[in-house]
């Protein structure tokens, strides 16, 4: 048996046979050049794109709004007529797709952060239109007769969000990160993940793995004991986790909401029929990856009230277009940069388009007026007092109560006294703080450690936010993927936030671990995390500290 180490994204323990995906068919050597090259490297394109958009039906809103990016990609003129190019200058069909595609993921990769991750996507798109032009079958995931562990390189979106959930208990990927969207896909639909296994490239079909989502490790060809010792801890959490329903809360009693993140109607909709207190994080943006003009007030409209119907009674957090870097809008672009990250993006971009948000905020307040949802609204990326008073000011003048901000740039959580001052409510989006913090990309795999939310320098900073919100007597909620994180989650709520937010599936366990500890033990567990030196250091403190109770289901 080898035991390999990863980085667990989703959790979940994950036994069976390794089914590999395909790279896909390769342009042949020398290929001669075809005298209608043109039309097939128009009509391969199309199919890819039209093979894409026949699976919409039947995926859920966050899927289909990445599905039909991804058929965008393949529409997109300047890529196509890249290849035609390559054509006439003299190129096999197959050879021109492959060259354009690779020339735009070189400049991709160049541009880094959103883009660099696309990469994935385009690649995705170029292996299929090769494949589409030769007449070989399209490269990906192959048909499954039975359930498997899926082993990648690296899954493109499309791909994980088309996923046949009854065959595929677990992923595998040889790259990817932490926030990667096909590391939220899979946690959104509860298959267990680990991304980062180098080694994962000498897996082969049929080596029986067992994967734990939730510490990143692979285990191949493991023990039979091994195994039955994983299986038994699971029937264990199982069970022990069925025992608890309800609202979140220490054992001593202090509250800690527990919420779901969505990305639109379908994720609303499940995570409505969840224990859950509500939606902590509405990714709206997500909703209008694919559309090429603003929607209109009324588009809008309609979509939040399906997304509010399912929480009648219940806390809908809705967050304002985080539009630019890895979500850019094609109705809302303002032009490349060169360092998106750190450019005109989230509330920026809303500064700059004011229009924008006012159909955002009128639509927000009718759909809000219209279902018994508790809508609070808050933005992405403030980073001070005075941008935090701007939008308070345009969402309180649109009839809505509950104005919030983001707290995912670290000037805003060191001066969270004066951010949130101005507004009633913080939620800390520790995905982008940690990035902002350590300085390290969140698309770039390899800077896995230095994005992990352990760093006790990030959760220095998530102190600090905490802080000013108690000043203020606000609350503070957390809403990045650490929320999640059970362990993280005793910290969290001992640094004094109030609310968590996550992968519906990652609730009951949390909802578990804060249940069995009291808000002194929590505030203890976060003292001994502030305290190390280094993220794992941090992390198995606090392991080595929780109750045997949680210890023995971990
Ligand atoms: C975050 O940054 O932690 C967050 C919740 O937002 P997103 O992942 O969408 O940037
Ligand atoms: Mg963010």
């Amino acid at each position: 048996m080898t035991v390999l180490q990863g980085l667990g994204v989703s959790e979940g323990i994950a036994f069976g046979p390794v089914v590999r995906v395909g790279r896909g068919v390769r342009p042949p050597e020398s290929e001669p050049t075809s005298p209608d090259a043109e039309a097939r490297i128009r009509e391969a394109f199309e199919s890819v794109a039209l093979d894409l958009d026949s699976r919409l039906g039947s995926v859920d809103d966050t899927a289909a709004a990445i599905l039909s990016a991804t058929a965008m990609l393949a529409r997109d003129p300047s890529l196509i007529d890249g290849a035609i190019a390559r054509a006439a200058a003299g190129s096999g069909p197959a050879t021109a797709i492959d060259g354009a595609t690779r020339e735009f993921m070189e400049q991709f990769i160049a541009l880094g952060g959103y883009f660099a991750e696309r990469a994935t996507d385009l690649r995705d798109v170029g292996d299929r239109a090769i494949a589409a032009v030769l007449g070989a079958p399209a490269p990906g995931v192959p048909p499954l007769a039975e359930e498997c562990v899926l082993v990648a390189y690296d899954l493109a979106p499309a791909e994980t969000a088309t996923l046949d959930r009854t065959k595929v208990l677990g992923i595998i990927t040889e790259a990817g990160g932490r926030t990667s969207h096909t590391a939220i896909l899979a946690a959104q639909m509860g298959i267990p993940a680990v991304v980062k296994v180098a080694e994962a490239a000498e897996f082969v079909d049929g080596d029986l793995v067992m994967i734990d989502g939730d510490i990143g490790s692979v285990h191949l060809r493991p023990e039979q004991a091994t195994v039955d010792a994983r299986r038994a801890r699971n029937a264990r959490r199982a069970d022990a986790l069925s025992h608890l329903s309800g609202p979140g809360s220490t054992l001593d009693g202090k509250q800690v909401k527990l919420l779901a993140n969505i990305g639109g109607v379908e994720d609303a909709v499940a995570a409505g029929k969840c224990d859950v207190e509500g939606v902590g994080l509405f990714r709206t943006e997500f909703v209008f990856l694919s559309a090429q003009t603003a929607p209109t007030v009324e588009e809008q409209t309609e979509t939040y009230r399906q997304v509010f119907a399912p929480f009648d009674g219940r806390r809908v957090v809705v967050r304002t277009l985080d539009a630019g870097a890895d979500k850019p809008l094609a109705f809302a672009d303002l032009g490349a940069e060169e360092n998106p990250a750190l450019g005109r993006r989230g509330l920026r971009l809303s500064a700059e388009r004011p229009d924008l948000l006012d159909a955002q905020l009128e639509a927000l307040s009718i759909a809000a007026t219209d279902t018994g949802a508790d809508v609070w609204v808050m933005a992405p990326m403030v980073a001070d007092a005075q941008e935090a008073a701007w939008f308070a000011r345009r969402v309180r003048e649109n009839g809505l109560r509950n104005v919030g901000v983001m707290i995912e740039i670290p000037a805003a959580a060191l001066r969270s006294t004066h951010v949130l001052a101005e507004v009633d409510f913080g939620s800390l989006g520790t995905n982008d703080l940690a990035q902002y913090t350590m300085a390290a990309d969140r698309m770039q795999g390899e800077l896995a450690e230095l994005l992990d939310p352990w760093q006790p320098a990030v959760l220095d900073v998530i102190a600090e936010a905490c802080r000013g919100a108690a000043i203020n007597g606000k609350p503070m909620g957390v809403c990045g993927e650490s929320a999640g994180d059970a362990l993280m989650a005793l910290v969290l709520a001992g640094l004094g936030c109030s609310s968590l937010s996550m992968a519906p599936a990652r609730v009951p366990l949390v909802r578990f671990a804060l249940s069995r500890h009291t808000f002194a033990q929590c505030q203890r567990l976060a003292h001994l995390a502030r305290s190390a030196r280094t993220a794992s250091d941090a992390r198995e403190a606090v392991r080595a500290e929780v109750s045997a109770d949680l210890a023995a289901i971990l």
